[in-house]
């Protein structure tokens, strides 16, 4: 359970993931972190679920355009 330095608890993976300050903030005076990568963390969520997720409002809304009728209420269930 050591917590490492530029290290990060991502509870939505449930991983340690790399948490660098790059020194800037923005625009809300919070600072900006960003992974191994260079890829910006989003408040607690690591660069990969945020990016999953984005994903996933892309596909919904793909979705939502074309025919809904068979997994309508499924998606509608889901969304809380
Ligand atoms: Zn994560």
């Amino acid at each position: 359970m050591g917590e490492k330095e530029n290290t990060r608890f991502c509870k939505y993976c449930g991983e340690d993931k790399p948490h660098i300050y790059t020194g800037k903030r923005n625009a809300m005076g919070a600072k900006i972190y960003v992974d191994e990568n260079g890829k910006r963390w989003d408040a607690a969520k690591c660069p990969s679920c945020h990016h999953a997720q984005m994903r996933k409002v892309y596909h919904r809304r793909k979705r939502a355009g074309g025919n809904v009728s068979k997994n309508r209420a499924h998606n509608d269930m889901s969304i809380q």
